[in-house]
C-alpha cells in the first residue's frame, strides 16, 4: 500500500519500535515504586523529559506527559475553567483541530469566540491585534500547522501579541512537531504534542504548561506527574516519542525538508496541469512539507474517490474527521470560504519522511486513472437518465 494518510497518523519508525522494546526490557517498575526498578523507571521518564524540554526551548518542569494530543486540549480548556473568572472569555482560531474546538465549546459555551482566517486559510493577525486592543480574553489558541490544509499559521507572531497584552497563549503543536524545527515552541504558555504524528507509539503525548508548570489535573486519582495527571506513566512510550523526535530533528538538521517540499510542488504543478477543474486548497501560503489538500475535478464524491484509490492501493483521506457516519462538511474549508459542495470534493495527501519522490509521481497517476473512470461513469449514467 502506498501511504499517503501521514497528517491522520505515520507508522513507527524503526529506531522508535527499538527503543520502545529497549525500554520494556530495561525499565519494567513503576516510576511511582519506592525501589530500585521503580527508580530507574522514574529517572528514564525525568530524563526523557529533559531531551524535550531542551528541545522545545522550555523547562522540565513544564512538561506532563499525556496519553496525546486530544487529553492535553482538554486538560487546557479544563485547566483554564477551573482559574479563570467566570466572565473571562476564551479565543481560538476558526481552523482549530476537533479536540481544541469541542473542548473549548464544551467548556466556555457562549463565552467562546472564533478568530477569523483569510481565505489563504492564515489566522488574521490584523482581527487578533484589533480585538486585544479592545478586550481581554483569558486564553487565545491558535495552532502551529493545520492538519487539513498543512498551512502554517503565524504563532510566534500570535505568542508575542498575547505576551504583550498579558494573556495566556495555547498552541496545538501536534502538526508542526516532527515535521519543523521544534525549538521556540516553548516560549508558549500551553503547547500540545502527540508521537503518533510523527513516528512514535499512538496513545502517548505531552503538555507544556506555563513556566512553573502549574496546573489542574484533568486525571485525577494519582500523585504522578506532580499531582498534574493521575495515571501510570507510558514509559516505553515516552522514551519511542524521544527517540523518533530526535530522528525527525536530525532529518530536519539535515535539510531533509526542503528536497521534501520540493516533490510536493512537482506534485501539485502536474496536478494542476493534468487534472482540469482541481485545485490546491490554501495555494500561495506556507505549508507543510508533507501536506497537499487538493480541490478535486467535479466528477464524484469524494468518498469514491477515496475507496478507488484505496482498492488501486493508495491510501488518501478526505482530512477531516467524519462525524455521526454521514460527513458535514469540514469547518475548515467553510472558514476559508469554500462553498460546502466544494468541501465535499476536498483529498489530503500527506507524506511522511520515508515517502520516496517516486511514491508522489505514482500517486499522480493514480489520480489521472481514477479521474478518467469516474468520468467515463459519469458519462454512462447521464445517457442512462
Ligand atoms: N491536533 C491536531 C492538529 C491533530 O491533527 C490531531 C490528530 O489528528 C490532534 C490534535 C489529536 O491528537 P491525538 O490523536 O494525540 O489525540
Amino acid at each position: 500500500m502506498v501511504y499517503f494518510d501521514h497528517n491522520a497518523t505515520s507508522p513507527m519508525s524503526t529506531r522508535a519500535r527499538a527503543a520502545w522494546l529497549d525500554a520494556v526490557e530495561r525499565f519494567p517498575g513503576n516510576p511511582s515504586s519506592p525501589h530500585r526498578l521503580g527508580a530507574r523507571a522514574e529517572a528514564a521518564l525525568n530524563g526523557a523529559r529533559e531531551r524535550l524540554a531542551r528541545m522545545l526551548g522550555c523547562a522540565a518542569r513544564d512538561l506532563v506527559w499525556t496519553s496525546g494530543a486530544s487529553e492535553s486540549a482538554n486538560t487546557v480548556f479544563h485547566h483554564c475553567a477551573r482559574r479563570l473568572d467566570a466572565a473571562a472569555e476564551v479565543w481560538i482560531s476558526a481552523v482549530e483541530h476537533p479536540c481544541v474546538r469541542e473542548a473549548a465549546r464544551h467548556y466556555f459555551g457562549a463565552r467562546l469566540r472564533l478568530l477569523p482566517v483569510t481565505r489563504g486559510g492564515v489566522a488574521d493577525l490584523d482581527w487578533l491585534a484589533a480585538a486585544l486592543r479592545r478586550d481581554h480574553p483569558g486564553l487565545v489558541a491558535l495552532m502551529a500547522a493545520n492538519n487539513e490544509t498543512g498551512v502554517l499559521q503565524p504563532w510566534r507572531e500570535v505568542a508575542a501579541l498575547c505576551r504583550e497584552h498579558g494573556v495566556p497563549f495555547f498552541c496545538d503543536a501536534v502538526q508542526w512537531i516532527g515535521k519543523l524545527p521544534g525549538h521556540g515552541l516553548g516560549e508558549c504558555d500551553f503547547v500540545s504534542g502527540s508521537a503518533h504524528k510523527f513516528g512514535g507509539p499512538k496513545g502517548v503525548g505531552f503538555l507544556k504548561c506555563p513556566a512553573g508548570g502549574l496546573i489542574e489535573p484533568l486525571v485525577r486519582g494519582g500523585p504522578q506527574e506532580d499531582r498534574r495527571r493521575a495515571g501510570t506513566e507510558n514509559v516505553p512510550g515516552v522514551l519511542a516519542l524521544l527517540a523518533a523526535l530526535e530522528e525527525c530533528e536530525t532529518a530536519l538538521a539535515a535539510g531533509g525538508a526542503e528536497s521534501r517540499a520540493a516533490w510536493r510542488e512537482d506534485f501539485e504543478r502536474a496536478l494542476l496541469a493534468r487534472l482540469s477543474g482541481a485545485a490546491v486548497v490554501g495555494t500561495g501560503q506556507p505549508r507543510l512539507w508533507n501536506t497537499v489538500s487538493a480541490l478535486m475535478p467535479d466528477t464524484d464524491c469524494r468518498q469514491r474517490w477515496v475507496v478507488k484509490l484505496d482498492k488501486a492501493g493508495y491510501a488518501v483521506s478526505t482530512g477531516s474527521a467524519c462525524s455521526s457516519g454521514k460527513e458535514s462538511p469540514s469547518p475548515v474549508l467553510l472558514a476559508m470560504g469554500y462553498s460546502p459542495e466544494q468541501a465535499g470534493r476536498v483529498l489530503r495527501f500527506s507524506s511522511g519522511w520515508a515517502t520516496p519522490h517516486e511514491h508522489w509521481c505514482q500517486l499522480l497517476e493514480a489520480l489521472v486513472k481514477v479521474h478518467a473512470e469516474l468520468t467515463q461513469a459519469a458519462g454512462r449514467q447521464a445517457e442512462v437518465s
